[in-house]
């Protein structure tokens, strides 16, 4: 299950639709041993409880009549608050035992409603069945009889419930999740990454992650880690794709309240690509999208020469080795764009110019 997206929010799984199923049919046991002998009316309550209502069905095993009833709100004329009328109640429930068959059961306004003119009618007894229930939020006397989940303040769809008119269709329950923004900054050696990343970080408060630059912070402390990384690096070659994921793993999960990330210099194989999707999954995100700095191999050349004039970095001192961290990326790096690219993420800026143009073109893509 992965996060999806209705009209502008993201949503994340919330209860699978194996558990939704299992805890039907135990409420399905709990109405037999109630009703006994009788045979009951289930009343769904429109338009949520429509799937919750049939699947109930398909697991009550006695004789039983079903109808739909529909909450119709409207403005009072003369009271502040509006009215509730109950529509579509076929049946004459006179001595029968009526399960209310409801979606969600929050403050309680709508159960309160419904139950009240039911009575109206004298059933025998009136059973409530939700689907889901929020106590935290409940603010009525009436008993919720029989609820197949307690949930916190939270806003669900699926299975029945929507987010404006959408969601209803799907199978398992999803939770709104902040969407974080995040982005992958792709590209050669030389492109660009670093000095843009660094502009984005800025403009959206985001985290900047490179792992070049956190190898290079290992390499400085003398880690084990640090050590491991400088062999590859030496040489212009990728760090082992498990220690490498692990790393960046533990570098995001040290910033539970980020608004999203710049991963630079990762994901740099598919293996990589694939790791991060797992990963971002779990936490309820996902790549927004993946934008790839174009600019040819004289030019990326000559950037990293003039660059290693002036820092410590030895891979970029030599023009043998930047050469081969430019076929590493041709040969094993540059095919992570057809990973996004399959998911309409991908975007290719043209890299050469002036950083504040460069700038401006991502910002197009970005916003
Ligand atoms: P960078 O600073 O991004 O140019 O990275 C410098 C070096 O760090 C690379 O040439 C690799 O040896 C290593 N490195 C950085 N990121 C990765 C990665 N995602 N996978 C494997 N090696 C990496």
């Amino acid at each position: 299950m992965a996060v999806i997206k209705l009209h502008d929010k993201y949503f994340k799984p919330r209860i699978e639709a194996s558990i939704i199923q299992e805890r039907i049919k135990k409420l399905a046991v709990s109405i037999s041993q109630i009703v006994d002998t009788e045979r009951p009316l289930f009343l769904g309550v429109l338009n949520g409880s429509f799937r919750f209502a049939a699947d109930l069905m398909q697991y009550y095993d006695g004789e039983c009549d079903i109808s739909f009833v529909k909450v119709a709100s409207y403005e009072g004329l003369k009271t502040t608050g509006s009215v509730k009328q109950l529509i579509g109640l076929e049946y004459s429930i006179k001595d029968r035992i009526v399960i209310v068959v409801e979606d969600i059961v929050d403050t309680g306004n709508t159960i309160e409603s419904v139950v009240n003119t039911l009575k109206s009618y004298g059933p025998k007894r009136i059973i409530i069945c939700t689907l889901l229930f929020k106590p935290e939020v409940y603010s009525k006397s009436i008993t919720i009889d029989l609820p197949a989940f307690e949930v916190g303040n939270e806003f669900l769809v699926g299975y029945g419930l929507d987010y404006d008119g959408l969601g209803r269709n799907l199978n398992d329950i999803y939770i709104i999740t902040n969407k974080m923004k995040n982005i992958v900054l792709f590209g050669p050696p030389g492109a660009g990454k670093g000095t843009q990343a660094a502009i984005l970080m800025e403009k959206h408060n985001l985290i900047h992650l490179s792992t070049g630059d956190i190898f290079r912070f290992n390499i400085k402390n003398s880690t084990e880690l640090g050590e491991l990384a400088k062999s590859y690096m030496d040489k212009g070659e990728l760090v082992p794709d498990e220690v490498t994921i692990n790393m960046l793993e533990a570098e995001v999960d040290k910033h539970p309240d980020a608004n999203g990330f710049i991963f630079d210099g990762f994901p740099r194989t598919t293996k990589q690509a694939e790791a991060l999707e797992v990963f971002l999954t779990k936490k309820g995100t996902t790549i927004e999208q993946m934008i790839a700095l174009n600019v040819n191999e004289d030019e990326l050349v000559n950037r990293l020469l003039l660059r290693g004039k002036d820092s410590d970095r030895p891979d970029d001192k030599d023009e043998a080795i930047i050469r081969n961290r430019i076929s590493v990326y041709n040969e094993q790096t540059a095919v992570v764009a057809d990973f996004y690219e399959k998911q309409g993420k991908f975007s290719k800026i043209e890299g050469i110019g002036a950083i504040d143009e460069i700038a401006s073109r991502i910002a197009v893509v970005i916003e």
